[in-house]
């Protein structure tokens, strides 16, 4: 029998194995030296001066729209081709998600809906921009930051579908994806179906030593633990009710609680085994920029195929999408076969969730167009060739009979 062949899944080295099981024999299985390691070396693979491991990608996104203070009523434009979470982290602090449409041939958030929006509203109305790199297809952020930067928002960049993605400015320079250079903040998940896996996993990448501050803070419940940084007195923080003459520094035992954080470590065997997967990003990246060729190669004469993704430099390909004709029909037939196509997404501000505010069909016709036609055909490093073309010869067979 034939195994089944998902959109999308990890893989697994002894090297992987090897490095989780070293770090379950060690003396850390949390806050130890395997976290910064991984942050290292991820801040490395971006460029950008700092990173921030979480427990997961929905996690990252939080402490993001937190750090940048998001609150109650705050306007944050993204789009609704993506997974919820994007769009949910602006909610758990209050906030109020406003989607704009996807340009149909790039199926990213399209830049003149957003500016639309901006120009069309008083100044001061939106707080921030949430690109997200969809499929791995690198957002110009080069472009939204122009933008940005006209009407005061600050952006963060959701590039959970992109490490190693990127895309030209206009100098032609190669702008990698969590850079730091445009974007406040830039996210990443090392869920098993991502280019990385941890298990669960996140990371935060940006540029500014302030966010990075904040960020580690609000990771570990707002605490501070740093002499300078205490609100609190000496004398408060020893416990002794006179002046204790000559002392300078805080006890050992002190730290302070100044924000309300949350819980959202990464514990150390997933950070090693997210460095571990890390130090193979770049072979799996080429893989998957194969496999997209070899699709897209396959499809592009075919009269059945109405659209699918781009073959163009910088893409991660995290997903690789056709839009078809009769989209169910052939999605069962692939069940049929053993291949588990998928679907990203059903759109956000058409989920029940989004309706109650307002969100009703017809309200963003090219996200909606596309969800009625869009597959992901499986896309992983591991897909070898013979399964990729099965993959292909059965989506020929059920056009053509
Ligand atoms: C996976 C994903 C997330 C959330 O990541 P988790 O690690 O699953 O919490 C957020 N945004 C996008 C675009 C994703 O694909």
């Amino acid at each position: 029998m034939r195994k089944i062949i998902p959109y999308g899944r990890q893989d697994i080295t002894d090297e992987d194995i090897n490095a989780v099981v070293e770090t379950l024999k060690s003396d850390y299985l949390t806050q130890g030296p395997r976290i910064a390691e991984f942050e290292e070396a991820f801040a490395d693979y971006c460029g950008s001066k700092y990173a921030v491991a979480v427990s997961n990608g929905t996690a990252a996104l939080h402490l993001c729209a937190l750090a940048l203070g998001v609150q109650n009523g705050d306007k944050v434009i993204t789009t609704p081709i993506t997974f919820a979470a994007s769009a949910n982290c602006v909610r758990y602090c209050g906030g109020e998600v406003v989607f704009a449409d996807i340009d149909p041939d790039s199926y990213l958030l399209d830049i003149n809906k957003v500016r639309e929006l901006l120009e069309n509203s008083p100044k001061g109305t939106y707080k921030g921009i949430i690109p997200v790199d969809f499929a791995g297809r690198a957002v110009d952020l080069e472009a939204f930051r122009k933008l940005a930067d006209e009407h005061g928002l600050w952006i963060i960049e959701d590039s959970c579908h992109a490490p190693g993605g990127y895309f030209e400015d206009s100098k032609g320079n190669k702008q990698i994806c969590g850079n730091g250079k445009f974007a406040e903040l830039s996210i990443f998940s090392f869920h098993p179906v991502k280019h990385i896996a941890s298990g669960e996993g996140g990371m935060i990448t940006t540029d500014s030593e302030k966010l990075y501050e904040k960020l580690l803070q609000l990771r570990t419940h707002g605490i501070v633990k740093s002499d300078e940084k205490y609100q609190n007195s000496i004398e408060f923080a020893e416990g002794s009710s006179v002046m204790s003459i000559g002392v300078e520094t805080y006890p050992g035992w002190y730290m302070e609680m100044q924000d309300l954080g949350y819980n959202y470590r990464i514990t150390d065997f997933q950070a090693a085994l997210g460095s571990s997967q890390l130090k193979r990003a770049d072979e799996g990246l080429d893989r998957r920029r194969e496999v997209a060729s070899q699709y897209y190669e396959a499809f592009k004469n075919s009269e059945y195929i109405k659209g699918q993704s781009a073959v163009i430099e910088g893409h991660a390909y995290h997903l690789y999408i056709i839009e078809v004709e009769n989209r169910l029909g052939l999605y069962n037939f692939l069940r049929e076969h053993d291949i588990f196509a998928q679907i990203h997404y059903i759109p956000c501000h058409l989920m029940p969730y989004y309706r109650q505010f307002g969100w009703k069909e017809g309200d963003l016709p090219n996200s909606e167009e596309y969800y009625k036609h869009c597959i992901s055909l499986p896309m992983f490093p591991t897909l070898t060739n013979d399964e990729q073309s099965f993959v292909i010869e059965k989506i020929n067979s059920f056009y053509e009979g």
